[in-house]
């Protein structure tokens, strides 16, 4: 095996960027930079030559291969694919020749280190990071390992990631053949990083000569997977100067754990608000981007480790993204009034581009991909899935509060509801762009905005503001759960549990009537605990099932789900457990579980009570089931104005908190269907009736020492939470996008409430 094509094994040092085909773009990369003598972890690529010579040996590839003949855009074929691919590469022993070559330079790599090294172990895909196309963290990645046996183990599982279903849908979807794309698995030695982020050597947007660099506290994974509000530092490349630092709360850091593998943790509390790099490092990694750029003639997207006052660069790659206009985010450009072709109601902001895909029936949803607009007269919980991947959603139906805003905004999807004729006007193909802050749809792609010159002179430093009032945040979803842990709120003050079962695909009566509850109990046990954890110790208020009718009729088993005239005003919330109090008792023993294993902070709320007895009777039952009133935090909601005059009564039954549940309490005072987008210029949170029911609860209860919250949408408009503030609110929830916003504006409202009160009565008022 004389020619390097032929081999095995190839050290890092010993490759360039011409090496794409041995060891794959990352690879190739890495070689290409040690050999122009930059900081660079040493270490060995098992080459694609390996991967393949796995293949031809143990004959596998044609039967490999056979898997992968499936439409991709059916979510069930592609899995299906995923299972079977991975299977099959998992469970065939690997060749002797290989196997050893591994073993014998993992051996050598010790040797040199002059002991046993804890390795990262990365998958790099031949056909990578390509200019128009990148791959990333579509194949795995193994931190920490170590051992020549645990090396083998996961260079196989990087093998096997090449057949992840997210990695065939991309390859299929942009042209590859999948036989052509082989997989190299590069070993390094790990760095223990204090400190790691990702730096664009050039604005990933607009291309400008500005540095960008986003820093948390550990191993680089959190910010990578995005589960940490990283600093961020803008720098002007020509002046070479910081213009611009945020310095974000960083909740969670990823760290070595020492029997191998990398654990999370709770950042300790005096480096959270801390800026994590110094200004020499911020200007070291700006120039040591600068010379990566240079070096390849174009922007690169560069991730960097730091341990002690050492730079390691750990991979550069192009940027793909700059003067892509279907990237969503802000600052659209003032386009030509004639080429607006829809309006409607901004219901999730950010700025989205695509071809229009019109959806008449969820059978259809398959069609909406990545990257596609999503048209349909109203969606429905079934419609999460392409909700999630599409550039932007447009619907006839809806306001503000319907389900379709709430979950594009929670999964950061661009949104425009209410638009009244979007699946007339629009039609299958056509490229829009959406601003769903504003409410527009234009026809055609809208470029961006280049941000103003004027910026660079501002250097603007932004730490967390602490508030006497707490800011917490709404989740729907038990995978954003560290997403909206990094906004640093104060806790979940509304936690729906509607999502967790709509996604369990089967209708919870189902499970009952097949005899798995224990499954339906563990499953919500599972999915609330991800979320308690993730927030543990601050509170989260987990609300028992709220589901309209209409929402659980299409699931498994839903069939007997009553047909209502209007579902808004019907069998939901808090009077559909109690009258259907076996599906009532399984949440209680979810919450159970959960107590029990000492995830105290969590509370449970009550949806859409009206009177006194609801309350009583829920804690009847609630004692029935074990649960031990006045361990757990215990509320209801205030969505109806039947609740909010009566609140004594509520507080007289015994509660910890109340929260404004406005999107309903607005609909059930003004009489205006929140749905309805015929009326939803009359949908008003903060109607002088409204308003009025909320001060009288919040007097009453400040009274009475129970806590005040709110988590309807009202709850993200900074102006409402100054009004909230005024009234004596106790917390605001808000969405995840709004929490930071939300929070400005409460401290501006505390700030003057002081300040009024020491201009009114003098400097002992306080
Ligand atoms: C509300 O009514 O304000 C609320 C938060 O609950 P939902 O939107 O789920 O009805
Ligand atoms: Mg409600």
């Amino acid at each position: 095996m004389n020619n390097v094509n032929d081999m095995n094994i190839v050290w890092l040092n010993d490759v360039n960027s011409g090496d794409v085909s041995l060891v794959g773009g990352k690879g190739a990369s890495l070689g290409e930079m040690i050999n122009i003598g930059l900081p660079v972890p040493g270490g060995f690529a098992v080459t694609a030559t390996a991967f393949r010579r796995f293949l031809d040996e143990t004959q596998i590839a044609d039967k490999l291969f056979k898997f992968l003949e499936v439409n991709v855009d059916h979510d069930k074929e592609l899995k299906k694919a995923e299972k079977e691919a991975k299977g099959l590469v998992l469970s065939t022993e690997m060749t002797d020749d290989i196997y050893k070559d591994i073993i014998s330079a993992y051996k050598d790599l010790c040797k040199q280190e002059g002991k046993e090294v804890f390795v990262a172990v990365r998958s790099s895909a031949t056909a990578e990071d390509l200019p128009g196309a990148s791959f990333a963290g579509q194949q795995e990645t193994f931190l920490n390992i170590s051992g020549a046996e645990d090396v083998v183990l996961a260079v196989k599982k990087c093998w096997a990631s090449l057949y992840e279903g997210r990695a065939i849908f991309y390859r299929e979807k942009q042209g590859f053949d999948h036989s052509s794309v082989d997989i190299s698995v590069i070993v390094q030695v790990l760095v223990d990083a204090k400190k790691a982020g990702v730096m664009f050597t050039s604005h990933p947007s607009t291309g400008e000569p500005k540095t960008i660099i986003e820093a948390a506290w550990g191993l680089g994974e959190s910010v990578v997977s995005g589960g940490v509000s990283p600093d961020n530092y803008v720098i002007n490349n020509k002046a070479k100067k910081i213009i611009e630092k945020v310095i974000s709360s960083k909740e969670v850091m990823h760290i070595r754990d020492e029997n191998g593998g990398v654990i999370k943790e709770a950042v300790p509390e005096e480096r959270k608000e801390k800026q994590v790099l110094l200004e020499n490092e911020i200007l070291n990694l700006t120039e040591i981007g600068q010379i990566i750029e240079e070096h390849y003639g174009a922007p690169q997207d560069v991730e960097w480790v730091i341990n002690g006052n050492k730079i390691y660069i750990v991979q550069s790659r192009p940027i793909t993204t700059i003067n892509n206009a279907s990237e969503s985010g802000v600052g659209a450009s003032e386009e030509s009034p004639e080429e607006i072709i829809l309006e409607g109601i901004g219901a999730s902001p950010g700025i989205g581009s695509g071809g229009v895909k019109i959806i008449n029936d969820i059978s259809e949803l398959d069609k909406a991909l990545e990257g596609d607009i999503l048209v349909t007269k109203m969606t429905t919980p079934d419609m999460v899935p392409a909700m999630r991947r599409v550039a932007g959603i447009i619907t006839n139906e809806g306001g503000l509060t319907c389900h379709a805003a709430i979950v594009s905004r929670e999964l950061g999807t661009p949104a425009v509801v209410g638009t009244k004729k979007a699946t007339k006007i629009l039609e299958d193909g056509m490229v829009v762009t959406i601003n769903g802050k504003r409410g527009i749809v234009y026809k055609g792609i809208i470029k961006k905005a280049a941000p103003s010159e004027d910026a660079d002179q501002v250097v603007a430093t932004r730490q967390k503001i602490i508030t006497a009032t707490e800011v917490k945040v709404n989740i729907d979803f038990p995978d954003l759960a560290d997403k909206a842990a990094a906004t640093g709120a104060d806790g979940v003050g509304l936690l729906r549990v509607e999502h967790m079962i709509l996604s369990l695909k089967k209708h919870p009566n189902a499970f009952i009537k097949e005899g798995k509850s224990a499954e339906y109990i563990g499953a919500l046990t599972k999915d609330i605990g991800e979320v308690a954890e993730a927030f543990y110790p601050k509170p989260v208020w987990v609300r028992t099932l709220d589901a309209p009718t209409d929402e659980f009729r299409s699931m498994e088993g839903g069939i007997d789900e009553p047909e209502e005239d209007n579902p808004m005003l019907g069998w939901r919330g808090i009077r559909r457990d109690l009258t259907d109090v076996e599906h009532f008792r399984m949440e209680l023993r979810a919450f159970k579980n959960l107590f029990d294993k000492g995830l105290t902070n969590v509370g449970i709320m009550l949806p859409l009570v009206q009177h006194p007895s609801e309350l009583r009777q829920a804690k009847r039952i609630m004692v029935e089931e074990g649960l031990k009133i006045g361990t757990f935090d215990l509320g209801i909601m205030v969505e109806t104005p039947g609740c909010a005059l009566t609140i004594e009564d509520f507080i007289e039954e015994g509660l910890d908190f109340i929260s404004f549940g406005t999107n309903d309490l607005t609909q059930y005072t003004l009489a205006v269907d929140r749905n309805n987008g015929n009326i939803a210029h009359l949908y008003n949170e903060q109607h002088k009736g409204v308003l009025k029911l909320i001060e009288y609860v919040i007097q009453k209860c400040k009274r009475a020492g129970v806590k005040t919250s709110i988590c309807g949408q009202a709850g993200s408009s900074p102006e409402m939470a100054r009004k909230l503030v005024e009234f004596g609110i106790d917390s605001i929830s808000s969405n995840i996008d709004a929490v930071s916003d939300v929070r400005e504006s409460v401290a501006r409202a505390e700030q003057r409430m002081i300040l009024d009160s020491v201009r009114n009565n003098g400097p002992d008022a306080i």
